[in-house]
């Protein structure tokens, strides 16, 4: 069963003027629909509509994480300092940590990455290179108490973030198991409507090549980059993929083209690799990034597993976050016009605004009544605009709130068993028959 909201009573506080903090888009519009509010800087409440679409991301991530064979656990939020003492990450850290005392004079922080506590699971539980490999991950809010924060939700201090982490005796293994969320990634970001470009990126003093962050063009994004223009027209392998084949080719045709963020840039080999048509000189959102680090912390915190031949060695390991929650922004950012949000199907909070042009005129009423029992029997979201305002400010909240569909449903066209179905993207706009519009927006 789809579900059902009546606007009359959901809770959706919409702004009519654009919020004066707001600097970028995305962040103006989610205060406009009543997506969020902000409790202190870079702090939010995400409120029921922006909750939904929340969601939605968060299911397409933990659905692309299952298939890649990645299993989900839950890790606390606030971590024990000792921890980060032993990886030497306490102090270097810096200002960005939230540091907490709790009543027994002990040292706690409120985790902004979980490679530590990862690291210290693993080791109480795993000894032997039987029980590699294995990819774990959890989607859970982290606290970074980042210098500016700024554009809403985008760069929060407090966020939502996937993060995964894998475990292999050796590089080779180590390598699969990026390559799996690399091409996870790809999947992940194509289903929600956007173009990820993985660029490559800076591995600080580990070295090697396995660090790509996944980037999406926008002028608004904080990010400089570089690249080959051919990456917008690359395949993400939405026709399937078997994880257990060799996906270094896939990585391989991915990598091939230039693309690298201003850390990694090197103006004379974009200048060789791509031709002046093709080279884009932009603005990018981070929106995930896939990280190799091998025997860092595992090192560090004694994190060993004994080989076949009784030798212990530290076990490799990898990193993978995506910003669940900046999504929400970054994908406005690349979908959106004048009017207000343009939602992808996969993720918009409801997939039909049903509008009622007058609500008392019992025929017209009866007509939405049918037409959202219908919907939703069919698994459908509908939003029921069912408030008593003017037809104007009915189609400007809808179009603000960017449902994919619109089934607009008024005394004349109910005369004549009729009403009109939009699309939001402008590509439909015509008079139906009712039955006739049940299974278009369920198509
Ligand atoms: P950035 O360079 O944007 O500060 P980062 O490299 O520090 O990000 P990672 O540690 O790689 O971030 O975190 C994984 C993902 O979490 C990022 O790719 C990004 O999408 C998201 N993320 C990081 N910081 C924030 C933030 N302050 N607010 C919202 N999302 C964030
Ligand atoms: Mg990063």
């Amino acid at each position: 069963m789809g579900e059902i909201m009546r606007l009359s009573r959901y809770f959706m506080p919409t702004l009519r003027e654009n919020p004066a903090e707001a600097q970028i888009v995305s962040h103006r519009l989610m205060l406009r629909a009543g997506m969020i509010r902000q409790s202190s800087a870079g702090i939010y409440s995400w409120l029921p509509l922006g909750f939904r679409v929340l969601k939605k991301i968060e299911n397409i991530v933990r659905e692309e994480q299952d298939a890649a064979g990645c299993q989900e656990l839950l890790m606390p939020t606030i971590q024990p300092a000792d921890l980060w003492r032993e990886s030497g990450r306490y102090d270097d850290y810096g200002k960005e940590m939230l540091r907490i005392t709790d009543r027994h004079d002990r040292d706690m922080l409120f985790g902004p990455t979980n490679e530590e506590l990862i690291t210290d699971i693993f080791r109480n539980s795993v000894k032997s290179y039987r029980d590699l490999p294995r990819l774990l991950y959890h989607i859970q809010w982290k606290f970074r108490d980042e210098v500016r924060p700024r554009f809403g939700i985008m760069r929060g201090r407090e966020f939502l973030m996937k993060d995964s982490y894998s475990f292999d005796l050796d590089y080779e293994g180590a390598r699969r198991a990026y390559n799996k969320m690399f091409v996870a990634y790809l999947r992940t970001f194509a289903r929600m409507g956007l173009k990820a470009i993985p660029m490559a990126a800076d591995t600080g003093p580990i070295g090697g090549d396995l660090s790509h962050e996944f980037i999406i063009l926008a002028d608004t994004g904080e990010s400089e980059v570089f690249c080959h223009a051919d990456y917008l027209d690359f395949d993400p392998m939405m026709s399937g993929v078997d994880y257990e084949d060799d996906l270094q080719p896939v990585v391989d045709e991915w990598t091939r083209l230039y693309a690298a963020t201003d850390e990694m840039h090197d103006p004379v080999a974009f200048a060789e690799q791509v031709p002046e048509d093709k080279a884009l000189h932009t603005r990018g959102i981070e929106v995930g990034h896939i990280f190799y680090f091998g025997a860092k912390y595992s090192e560090a915190m004694g994190a060993t597993v004994q080989q076949a031949d009784g030798t212990e060695v530290p076990v490799e390991m990898g990193s993978y976050g995506i910003g669940v929650s900046r999504l929400v922004g970054a994908i406005i950012e690349a979908s959106h016009d004048d009017a207000g949000i343009i939602w992808p199907e996969a993720v918009a909070p409801f997939r039909v605004g049903l509008i009622n042009l007058k609500v008392d005129d019992s025929a017209t009423r009866e007509t939405c009544e049918r037409l959202y029992a219908e919907l939703s029997a069919k698994g459908m979201d509908v939003l029921y605009d069912d408030t008593d305002v003017r037809a104007g400010v009915k189609f400007a909240t809808s179009e603000l709130i960017g449902t994919p569909w619109q089934l607009v449903v008024g005394p004349r066209g109910v005369a004549s068993g009729l009403v009109e179905l939009k699309s939001r993207d402008g590509d439909v706009n015509e008079e139906i028959s009712i039955d006739a519009a049940v299974t278009r927006v369920s198509g």
